[in-house]
């Protein structure tokens, strides 16, 4: 339920407030708002509960969430979540471009694409260190070495560092080299893992998986939001359907939809979404016209050379040029890229 406190009320009230609830046994998340202070209590209710709550001088009113992801759900925040770290912000007018390779795949080519993608736009850096592959035979990626040399590429440009962790074991190692911690699509529904980054207090871009459903993408978020962390930026990346000539089919309808139910920030990654190239400069002035927040891009010096999804990644000329035709699209739509 959420616990909507009268304006300006005191630290004093909040912790007073928080206690009973917790005393109650529910779990209580504070959300401070531009004009108040709301209390998302999560956890089974109790009849009785409600009314208790509702009788505090302190509180104007008690209202249930009526959506099974709580703390996610706009019922429980007007505002949209902003979410910056260092060069990038994602939300709130402003278009985040997160772009890189694929993999890391050595810290002078990893340096060099981070100053290319910087000049063209880009307002932080990807690239897998740790690389979920369909073939275990597969580059796994450069691990805790790829990690340094993201770190090196942070020194150098300044941009924030966007890296994939696989598992609740490496969550401690990823996060002390990286600014926003990847869930990858296949890791969705790896409840453990997404508690273990939800402990952390760094930004998590929870991509969804190629077959859930967008109810099943915000419970996943959920769990993320009900250890605390309230910085979760949803990334839709494709799902699985009966088409073949795109590598997943790319539902931008998301964007708006989610707009809807959540005050998260949506990013779109037209690379993996499409797995090919050429639709990827159309597809991402499509994501921004239908309100995205961001982009996520695969971009590589040579693209026919990349060790992984080389045939989705764009060029620097071919980001260049994506970049110049989001921002037309962005101005048009009053937002900032
Ligand atoms: C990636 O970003 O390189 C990646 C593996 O993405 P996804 O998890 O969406 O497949
Ligand atoms: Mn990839």
């Amino acid at each position: 339920m959420i616990v909507v406190l009268k304006p300006l009320c005191s630290q004093t009230t909040i912790e007073r407030l928080t206690r009973r609830i917790e005393e109650l046994g529910m779990k209580p998340h504070i959300i401070i708002g531009v004009e108040r202070t709301v209390i998302a209590a999560t956890g089974p209710e109790r009849e009785g509960m409600q009314a208790e709550l509702e009788a505090d001088q302190e509180v104007e009113r008690v209202m249930p969430i009526l959506a099974p992801y709580k703390i996610a759900s706009r019922e429980t925040r007007r505002d949209p979540t902003v979410i910056t770290v260092g060069s990038l912000t994602i939300g709130g007018g402003t278009i985040g471009v997160i772009a890189g390779p694929c993999s890391v795949e050595g810290e002078e080519s990893i340096i060099e694409i981070a100053k290319i993608v910087k000049a063209a736009g880009a307002t932080a850096l990807r690239g897998g260190a740790f690389k979920p592959r369909t073939s275990p035979y597969a580059f796994q990626g450069m691990k805790e070495k790829g990690l340094e040399f993201l770190a090196a590429a942070r020194e150098v440009t300044g941009l924030a560092i966007v890296t994939e962790v696989m598992t609740p074991h490496h969550v401690e190692l990823v996060a002390k080299y990286s600014d926003v911690l990847q869930i990858g699509a296949r890791n969705m529904q790896n409840y453990h893992l997404l508690q273990a980054v939800g402990e952390t207090r760094k930004p998590v871009l929870l991509k969804r998986g190629p077959s859930a459903t967008i109810e099943e993408f915000l419970l996943a978020a959920e769990y993320i939001l009900d250890q605390g962390n309230q910085q979760v930026i949803l990334c839709e990346r494709g799902i699985r359907t009966f088409e073949t000539h795109t590598r997943f089919t790319l539902p931008l309808a998301t964007v708006p939809y989610l707009r809807e139910k959540t005050h998260l920030p949506i990013v779109v990654d037209p690379s993996h979404g499409t797995g090919v190239a050429s639709l990827v400069p159309s597809m991402s002035a499509a994501s921004v016209a239908c309100g995205a927040d961001g982009l996520i891009l695969e971009v590589h010096q040579n693209p026919a050379k990349a060790v992984s999804d080389g045939a989705q990644t764009l060029n620097p000329a071919q980001f260049e040029a994506t970049i110049a035709t989001c921002r037309k699209v962005a101005g048009a739509l009053g937002k900032t890229m």
